[in-house]
């Protein structure tokens, strides 16, 4: 049995863009460039890049009459031929030896967080609007922990053997799932683009990787940095445009083994009927992973310290606008601090200054798209009508430039009101104010309130509340952050997920989730084989 080093992989530095850096210098720069051409995206099937004639432009948010460039839309063939192309490489990637397949994504990382790095940067301010610090976090950090960490959990599992028996040598091999991964991903991390596709790939699958229209700016420069990386063609192709077609025909491939999945609950849910509907078609019972929608709580308790309770409240629901799967939308505040925590937090969210995310003042730039301004529009207006509650601060929303709105904090009597409920995906809080003598039982209001169990934090200087609160909301949900923001997860410290209506909780960022994408076959090798058929007790 091959003895396997264990990968110590480390998180990427945060850098702090700081006035005069050289890293400042190479964003502005590198955004000055890129906002001012155009990039046409083609398809990435094997070794072809396809443009394609029909196309769809590229506009930033913050800006969405500057094109800064077209991505190809895939028709039913394009989508066949990328299947067919990720099977025919499949056996030669999988048998590649792992290390090289390790030394693949490893060198990725190394392009993301070097060569790669302001132009992914940038790529994230300017086709997802996001701030300086939100792209950093994302698109350089986020995204080359994933690769390298992932490596360190490939080392990790390919050790976890079984014991020998007497005379006898056990060895688990894990082996990709047969057939190829179809990888499904949304707009708002970069990061999640990249390792959906990257993960699976890594444990010797192939993948059909179809990103969010809104993401394909950044998903370019994905592309570009595996091949770079040496990642053979057709490991992972993407495909993009309607994604009702391509996973019509993803869906109904006998060879689909696996759905790796991020975005939005009733999407998931779809995808997972469509799936149900042919089983009897696959080779194999397909893995589904998907890490869906989130109803984030901050609950304070009567002990909570008023500034980092406001802070958590303000990085928390505001932060890249609202729109983190694991953003705080639902705050509970008791009445005994509640006057000097709300004007707190008004005060603060005052200052927040919103616009292009080149200008560096900005904490909020636009949301993602015409879809999401209307969206998150209705639910303030749907506020501004009802008696049930008050719109404390915000409310405004304009699309003339970009698609802007304000962050927005609503206070309700109606602990179960509609913003308290569903997810908005937004710069929007709402406010619940409660009896400091009932807050046990507030717990339970927090649990049943939504569907959804992803993150959540209980900010106290009382450890006895912790222990309480902590048991009580232990499926509330998959990421419980106590005394922080319910944002802001770390790949290796802080691994991702939720259930219920969240996901199925395999955890981007962990072991957890690279288990999902093998099958581990058993090769026991008997080295004395019995050579007569009666057994002792028998004589
Ligand atoms: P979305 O569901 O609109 O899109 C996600 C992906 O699904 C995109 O690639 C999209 O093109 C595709 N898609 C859309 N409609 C489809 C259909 N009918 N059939 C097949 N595919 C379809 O989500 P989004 O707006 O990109 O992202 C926001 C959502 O993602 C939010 O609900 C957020 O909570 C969730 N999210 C969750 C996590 C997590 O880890 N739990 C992380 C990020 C985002």
């Amino acid at each position: 049995m091959e003895q396997i080093k264990i990968y110590q992989a480390k998180n990427e530095p945060v850098l702090s863009y700081m006035k005069g850096s050289k890293e400042r210098s190479d964003v502005e720069e590198t955004y000055n460039q890129m906002f001012n051409s155009r990039v046409d995206i083609p398809l990435y099937i094997g070794s072809e890049k396809i443009l394609t004639n029909d196309r769809k432009n590229i506009l930033p948010p913050h800006d969405h009459k500057n094109v800064v460039g077209t991505y190809s839309v895939a028709n039913k063939k394009h989508v066949e031929n990328a299947i067919k192309n990720n099977l025919k490489v499949k056996e030669s990637w999988s048998n590649m030896h792992w290390s090289e397949r390790c030394d693949i994504f490893l060198k990725a990382a190394d392009l993301v967080s070097k060569k790669y790095r302001a132009k992914i940067t940038v790529g994230t301010m300017i086709g997802q609007s996001k701030n300086i610090f939100q792209a950093e976090i994302d698109a350089a950090c986020e995204f080359a922990d994933f690769l390298r960490f992932n490596v360190s959990y490939l080392t990790e599992i390919y050790n976890e053997q079984p014991i020998d028996g007497p005379g006898k040598t056990n060895i688990l091999e894990y082996r990709p799932l047969e057939g190829f991964i179809y990888s499904v991903t949304p707009f708002n991390f970069t990061a999640i683009g990249g390792n959906l596709c990257a993960s699976a790939a890594l444990m010797g699958n192939v993948v059909l990787w179809k990103p969010s229209d809104n993401q394909m700016y950044t998903a370019k420069i994905i592309m570009d940095i595996f091949e770079e990386a040496g990642l053979p063609p057709g490991v992972i192709n993407l495909v993009s445009g309607d994604p009702i077609l391509i996973s019509e025909i993803a869906l109904s491939h006998p060879e689909f083994s696996g759905l790796h999945f991020t975005g939005s609950t009733t999407v998931f849910k779809e995808l997972w009927k469509k799936i149900g509907n042919n089983i009897s078609i696959y080779r194999d019972y397909p893995r589904i992973v998907g890490e869906t929608g989130g109803k984030d709580f901050i609950f304070c308790h009567p002990s909570a310290k008023i500034d980092s309770a406001a802070t958590a409240i303000i990085r928390g629901g505001f932060e890249y606008q609202g729109q983190k799967c694991s953003a705080a939308s639902r705050i509970y505040i008791p009445k005994s601090i509640s006057d000097e925590l709300i004007s707190k937090v008004v005060e603060e969210t005052k200052k927040i200054k919103m616009g292009s995310p080149i200008d560096f003042n900005n904490f909020m730039t636009a949301v993602i798209h015409k879809d999401a301004f209307k969206r998150i529009s209705n639910y303030i207006k749907y506020a501004k009508e009802s008696n049930d509650c008050d719109i404390i601060y915000g409310g405004n929303c304009d699309d003339s430039v970009g698609y802007f709105v304000e962050p927005t904090i609503i206070i309700t009597k109606n602990a179960k009101f509609k913003t308290m409920q569903e997810e908005i995906f937004g710069p929007v809080i709402t406010i619940f104010i409660y009896d400091d003598s009932k807050w046990k039982e507030m717990l339970n209001t927090v649990d049943s309130t939504s569907e959804y169990a992803l993150t959540g934090a209980f900010i106290s200087e009382d450890k006895n509340s912790i222990d309480y609160a902590t048991r009580k909301l232990v499926y509330s949900a998959g990421n419980f952050y106590i005394n922080d923001k319910c944002s802001g997860a770390v790949v290796g410290q802080q691994p991702f997920g939720g259930s219920r209506a969240s996901g199925t909780d395999d955890k981007a960022g962990s072991k957890l989730n690279l288990l999902r994408w093998v099958s581990p076959r058993l090769i026991s090798t008997t080295h004395n084989p019995p050579t007569e058929f009666k057994y002792q007790y028998m004589d």
